[in-house]
């Protein structure tokens, strides 16, 4: 099997042009039938990896997946792409089971997905032998891994290799450790197997940290900027998912919440809405995530600081897995921090966690760009500032914090190092709540001395302060501030501390979609506003997730190209076939009057003439009319007509020329192959008039087209 017939096929069921440089290569892997094992990041394209294989190899592939509640969705997506699919797991009927086999047998399946307890259930083996397999794929391979954070047991039930030595086996994760690489090779006895490794890079994420200080502000402006975005609020507890999910739905959003308490049904239906696109916004804790397949998530927030790196990039990688730029915002605080090193210390693994921990606080709070920290703690070495994170859009700059160190040490060490970060900033901005009264704190000698900054100041202040080891937090006395050696120096030796800019967080939400918008962008957005209405309306009727017409970054693709014939159209990436037979219609309609109004409303767009002209046409004016109401020459309008005709607009050309006038000058073209107008005019000697040439040449052009289409 070669690589041509591949891109045909991924052309044909995908409508994308060409491989990313990885596919290509472990398409040819598996080709080659070697075991493969290829660590790609979510949203890499590892399902194009084994699908393509299957499609175009003799037989069917069986694809092993974990996620039951997903199969469903991922052979619906491949039948919208016209890719005959099926899957079978513990939770079918024996009617749906035979259903299968029988399409099985009938050689219409080109990828079978089973559950790993299917797979290794009595006699399942025996039956699979019976069929011409091309492959196995093994997706989320790293459940395999008992050092892996989804261990399924199952998993390691696979025998493959044992019963099927003949078939190539590609196994498939994102996750990159060394350990769970060496686990999935052994697991699964990978025979020498080709190893994939792409960078775990998501540079299409935007990464942002903030202040926790009135985040649900932050949060509302955001979602402003953001009508009809999906995307996810990560929360630490379940009761906070509700209070968020309230809040916001009290501003007018179409938030809902989702947490493990809620019951299998309303969680299986609140899931659904969201793919559907019925809930915009989804307040969750961790337990979200882990079986949502949805490509167009364009956000994700953190409420709260996540528990470590692993699950705050594996959270953050849910948004963006079509590729289009998405942002992420995560919102820190030292209260977070207080609460999961709590978690930490109960969790039985102290020492592990509160590591991990420390190295999310770090990461939260770092001066240099967050992608280097983010790639560096999965050990791939970046050299190059992102460009995408707020410490790279707007670098710290610093300034001599000393004086305002010293206010705060001294506070501290007046009130006998007992009190918390809350009553310190009290204390320096010179609150007079009842419990400084009471304990006289506004008679300590720094009372007051910072009421020019604002809490949020202060706080930022503060945290900085902690994360350079001036100020300790003792976690075992009520989280109350200490000095340290470092602030000693400060207090007394006059050692200079310095700080990043305290206003920096404020201005640093500045992420890609937040810019003021031209024209352009305001004309591009209605139209996507309108593509997306029309593919929800679709969806409906359909019953279908709306990624599943056409994803996000088809909608882009048209938005982007205007393109103003169905050809141009059925060019653009990711719109195959079937789905061009299904929607392409519907979609280029709509595209058209769009450009049609705008054109005549004055905005200037790329051939958009021609189909002020087309619409003039259908309402029935002759060339004459036309001409005039265009204000353009009735030559101009003939090659208009022309155009539009080669280009599969109906125009009837009979109208204009007899059919034996049409087939005298196609003659005369395919034999003499001048395409000149003067030469053609010249032969008939004056008697074919300079429309009938143009649409005779049209004519003859859009045959051509036809001859060379590839059909697969
Ligand atoms: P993963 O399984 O690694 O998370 P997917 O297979 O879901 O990634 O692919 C991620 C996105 O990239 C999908 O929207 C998919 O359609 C798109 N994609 C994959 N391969 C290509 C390609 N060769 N050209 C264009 N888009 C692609
Ligand atoms: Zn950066």
């Amino acid at each position: 099997m070669n690589l041509e017939v591949a891109r045909h096929a991924l052309k044909h069921y995908y409508g994308y042009d060409t491989f990313r440089s990885m596919q290509e290569d472990v398409i040819a892997s598996v080709f080659a039938k070697q075991d493969t094992l290829v660590l790609m990041p979510t949203g890499g394209g590892k399902s194009i990896c084994y699908q393509i294989p299957a499609v175009v190899l003799q037989g069917f592939a069986v694809v092993v997946s974990p996620l039951i509640a997903l199969m469903q969705d991922q052979v619906d997506a491949l039948k919208a792409n016209g890719i005959g699919a099926g899957f079978m797991n513990s939770t079918q009927s024996r009617e749906e089971l035979l259903e299968i086999d029988a399409q099985l047998r009938a050689g219409q399946i080109k990828l079978l997905y089973i559950s790993p307890e299917k797979l290794a259930s009595q006699g399942f083996t025996n039956y699979l032998k019976r069929f011409p397999i091309s492959l196995f794929a093994i997706d989320e391979a790293h459940c395999i891994s008992t050092w892996g954070h989804d261990f399924r047991p199952e998993y390691t039930e696979l025998k493959l290799k044992n019963q099927f030595p003949d078939v190539p086996i590609i196994a498939l994760t994102a996750t990159a450790d060394k350990t769970t690489r060496s686990d999935i090779i052994q697991q699964l006895h990978l025979n020498n197997p080709k190893i994939f490794i792409d960078s775990f890079d998501r540079p299409n994420l935007s990464l942002n940290v903030l202040s926790a200080q009135n985040r649900l502000q932050i949060i509302q402006s955001f979602l402003e900027q953001r009508p009809d975005t999906s995307g996810i609020i990560y929360c630490l507890s379940r009761k906070e998912t509700e209070n968020v999910a309230h809040k916001l739905q009290k501003l007018g959003f179409n938030a809902d919440y989702y947490h493990a308490k809620l019951s299998a049904p309303d969680r299986a239906a609140t899931q659904r809405q969201f793919l559907k696109d019925n809930i915009q916004i989804m307040c969750a804790t961790i337990a979200f995530g882990m079986g949502i397949d949805k490509s167009n998530i364009r956000w994700v927030i953190h409420y709260n600081l996540p528990k470590n790196i692993e699950a705050y990039y594996q959270e953050i990688g849910r948004a963006g897995r079509d590729g289009l730029q998405s942002d992420t915002l995560l919102f820190y605080s030292y209260r977070d921090l207080i609460t999961l090193r709590k978690f930490a210390e109960e969790s039985g693994q102290v020492q592990l966690q509160m590591a991990k921990l420390e190295r999310m606080k770090q990461y939260a709070e770092s001066v240099i760009c967050r992608r280097k920290t983010l790639l560096n703690y999965f050990s791939e070495n970046q050299v190059e500032d992102c460009g995408n994170c707020d410490v790279c859009r707007n670098p710290p700059s610093f300034f001599n914090g000393t004086i305002l160190a010293q206010k705060a040490l001294s506070a501290v060490v007046r009130t006998e190092e007992k009190i918390g970060m809350g009553m310190l900033i009290d204390i320096l901005r010179g609150s007079r709540r009842k419990e400084i009264l009471a304990n006289q704190f506004d008679q300590i000698k720094t009372y007051g001395v910072g009421a020019d900054m604002s809490v949020l100041e202060w706080q930022e202040c503060i945290s900085q302060l902690l994360s350079l080891g001036i100020l300790e937090i003792a976690y075992n006395e009520n989280n109350a501030l200490k000095i340290t050696p470092k602030s000693k120096a400060i207090l007394f030796q006059n050692e200079q501390v310095r700080l990043v800019s305290l206003s920096r967080s404020r201005e640093r939400l500045q992420t890609s979609s937040e810019r003021p918008k031209s024209k352009r962008q305001i004309l591009d957005n209605e139209l996507f506003k309108l593509l997306f209405t029309l593919r929800k309306r679709l969806s409906e009727r359909y019953n279908l997730p709306p990624d599943q017409i056409f994803q996000d970054s088809v909608l882009q693709g048209i938005v982007k190209a205007k393109p103003i014939t169905i050809r141009a159209f059925k060019n653009l990436q990711g719109i195959g076939e079937r789905k061009f037979r299904l929607y392409g219609r519907t979609f280029f309609e709509a595209v058209r009057k769009f450009i049609t109004e705008k054109a005549k409303e004055g905005f200037k767009i790329k051939g958009s003439s021609y189909l002020i002209t087309f619409e003039l046409y259908q309402k029935g004016y002759d060339i004459k009319q036309m001409a005039k109401i265009r204000k353009l020459a009735t030559n101009s309008i003939e090659s208009h007509l022309a155009y539009l005709y080669q280009h599969d607009y109906e125009i009837d050309i009979y109208r204009y020329i007899q059919e034996h006038e049409l087939h005298s000058i196609l003659d005369f073209l395919r034999q003499s192959k001048s395409n000149k107008m003067t030469e053609i005019h010249e032969y008939f000697g004056g008697r074919m008039s300079y429309l009938k040439i143009k649409l005779a040449l049209a004519h003859y052009e859009s045959q051509k087209k036809d001859a060379q289409k590839y059909s697969f």
